[in-house]
């Protein structure tokens, strides 16, 4: 089966619909999606709207829960507050529900995988996976061969190839050389960002992954990220959100 995995959106609709125009080409028959469909970005109410409307599964991002009100803002810096606020304001009822209703951790045990937003080690306080010992902490409580996580922005693949084996940093997935998982114990991907990307590369990120072969390959497209500015400017959210697509930071 071919599925597609798609990192924070943060309402960035130009770059979630040239995502979703590879992910048509290639033929995915699945959506899968780490989290954080809004804040930042212009266009949250369209972007949950898209998702759902193609059955994407979704976990619950920081910004997500913060903007359904699930989250305290202390924790945010000044433009995301700012944001989630604009956020909660542009939104309809029915979208803050949808919102409210993302589980923390999503599994299926039949595709051997999880999402999660951040960490699976305690989900609700939504570490980053920056570092080994902060992977390690998520992989000793993955329950599921697989997990695909975002939050940093920033693709990664960790790997363990049996119980109790050291956990090994895989560079070549985020040069977007395709990694083989099937039989290894534990596999936790970083997925990268649709919206906000934050590794240079201003193209959004996705993965595809491929269950026949065990196959998971990170891919980059170009999408119109001036229009996406042009938004943010007119919606009157920080120059700053606009600015950092530029740079992929
Ligand atoms: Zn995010």
């Amino acid at each position: 089966m071919k599925i597609a995995i798609l990192g924070d959106v943060h309402g960035n609709l130009e770059a979630l619909e040239a995502v979703l125009k590879e992910v048509d080409a290639w033929g995915a028959e699945r959506i899968l999606q780490v989290g954080d469909l809004v804040g930042y970005g212009p266009d949250p109410g369209a972007v949950i709207e898209t998702l759902a409307k193609r059955g994407a599964r979704v976990c619950l991002g920081n910004h997500d829960a913060a903007v359904a009100g699930l989250l305290q803002v202390e924790g945010f810096n000044a433009y995301a507050r700012e944001a989630i606020q604009w956020t909660r304001k542009n939104l309809g009822p029915g979208h803050l529900d949808h919102l409210r209703q993302l589980p923390l951790v999503v599994e299926d045990g039949r595709l051997g995988v999880q999402l999660v937003h951040g960490s699976l080690h305690k989900p609700q306080g939504f570490d980053y996976v920056y570092s080994q010992v902060a992977a390690e902490r998520s992989v000793d409580h993955q329950t599921q061969p697989l997990c695909f996580v975002g939050h940093t922005h920033i693709p990664c693949l960790f790997y363990q190839v049996r119980e109790g084996a050291s956990l090994d940093y895989e560079p070549e997935f985020e040069q977007g050389e395709p990694c083989f998982v099937s039989g290894l114990f534990r596999c936790l991907v970083n997925v990268g960002s649709v919206g906000q990307p934050r590794d240079q590369d201003s193209r959004a990120a996705w993965v595809r992954w491929d269950t026949d072969g065990g196959e998971l390959r990170l891919e980059r497209v170009w999408y119109d990220l001036g229009r996406t500015q042009e938004k943010i400017l007119g919606a009157g959210l920080p120059r700053v959100l606009a600015e950092r697509l530029s740079y992929g930071l």
